[in-house]
């Protein structure tokens, strides 16, 4: 503990920090990090194993297509349908990439494929009212979210949707509200002395974690979130859809476009409408 007027000094100065510092405004930010990548001699030296060297001499290697590749992979593993004849009970397979995929995957709603194929996503100042939604999304999706346990918050960066920054009246009193809470944020740790010498992390930690029960729903934060294609085709849809909520509604509408441009067959068939991603085969 402070003494009683070092702490009233300390406080002075946060309150004039927090008069001049001012509330930190952000927009909820998607990057693509991480994509599959084959490794096409291995590829290669399986397929000659099990005579299916045409298969890959047909393939698409652009720079896109991956994922794409991979799930037709993972596709044609399952049946031995690189070429005619290797199965003896398959007369033809199909050729064309773009028809395999959306006729012979999507449409026979085989979505067990799509997992091989995951993508990494850092959700920039989104909020905590965004990732308690995502979290409830299970199968196939792995979480590293910011700990404010460990992370003690200086500020309380804050989204507002353009509806809301419209608002005057509403604007003065949020970041009003906003500003006390950063305040109270740095008083906390002046009070607890938490950038004194010495200080044990795990005393850091203790009160780090008590000072985040004062910071509000909305406070921007960040996470790394990786989703395989299946997952990916489901929440893109769910997330976007006109009764989802508007940040989650506006992130998953810019994820949705990264796989479109990504995979661009097996996100080819959504229909955005409103900002409501709807595709044509449902819950493969
Ligand atoms: C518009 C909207 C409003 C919502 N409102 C609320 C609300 O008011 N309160 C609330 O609590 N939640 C709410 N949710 C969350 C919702 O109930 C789901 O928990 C969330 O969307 C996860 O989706 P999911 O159930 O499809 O599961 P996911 O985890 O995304 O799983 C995908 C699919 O895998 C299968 N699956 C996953 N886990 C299991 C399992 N254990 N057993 C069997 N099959 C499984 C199911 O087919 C499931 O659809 C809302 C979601 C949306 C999109």
């Amino acid at each position: 503990m402070l003494p009683k007027n070092r702490a009233r000094g300390s406080r002075l100065l946060s309150l004039a920090a927090g008069i001049v510092r001012g509330m930190k405004s952000v927009q909820p930010e998607v990057f693509l990090v991480a994509r599959p990548s084959i490794d096409y001699q291995a590829f290669a030296d399986y397929l000659h194993q099990v005579g299916g060297d045409s298969w890959l001499e047909k393939l698409d290697r652009g720079d896109l297509d991956d994922a794409q590749n991979l799930v037709e992979f993972a596709g044609k593993i399952c049946y031995r349908s690189w070429e005619p004849g290797l199965n003896p009970n398959i007369s033809r397979v199909r050729t064309d990439q773009e028809q395999y995929l959306t006729q012979g995957i999507l449409a026979q709603l085989h979505g067990s494929v799509l997992e091989h194929a995951s993508f990494s996503f850092v959700l920039h100042n989104v909020s905590r009212v965004a990732t308690h939604e995502l979290v409830r999304h299970r199968p196939g999706v792995a979480i590293s979210q910011e700990s404010l346990r460990f992370v003690r918050l200086t500020d309380i960066p804050f989204w507002f949707p353009d509806w809301a920054s419209q608002d005057e009246e509403l604007m003065k009193r949020a970041t009003g509200l906003l500003e006390q809470m950063e305040e109270f944020q740095r008083w906390l740790a002046d009070h607890f002395g938490l950038d004194e010498p010495g200080v044990k992390f795990s005393e850091k930690k203790h009160k780090t974690s008590f000072m985040r029960r004062f910071a509000p729903d909305g406070v921007a934060t960040g996470m790394l979130w990786t989703a395989n294609i299946r997952t990916l085709r489901h929440t893109i849809e769910a997330r976007t859809d006109t009764g989802a909520e508007e940040e989650i509604r506006l992130i998953f509408g810019k994820i949705g476009e990264l796989m479109r441009a990504e995979a661009p067959v097996l996100f080819g068939d959504y229909t955005v409408t409103d900002g409501a991603w709807v595709p044509r085969w449902r819950k493969v």
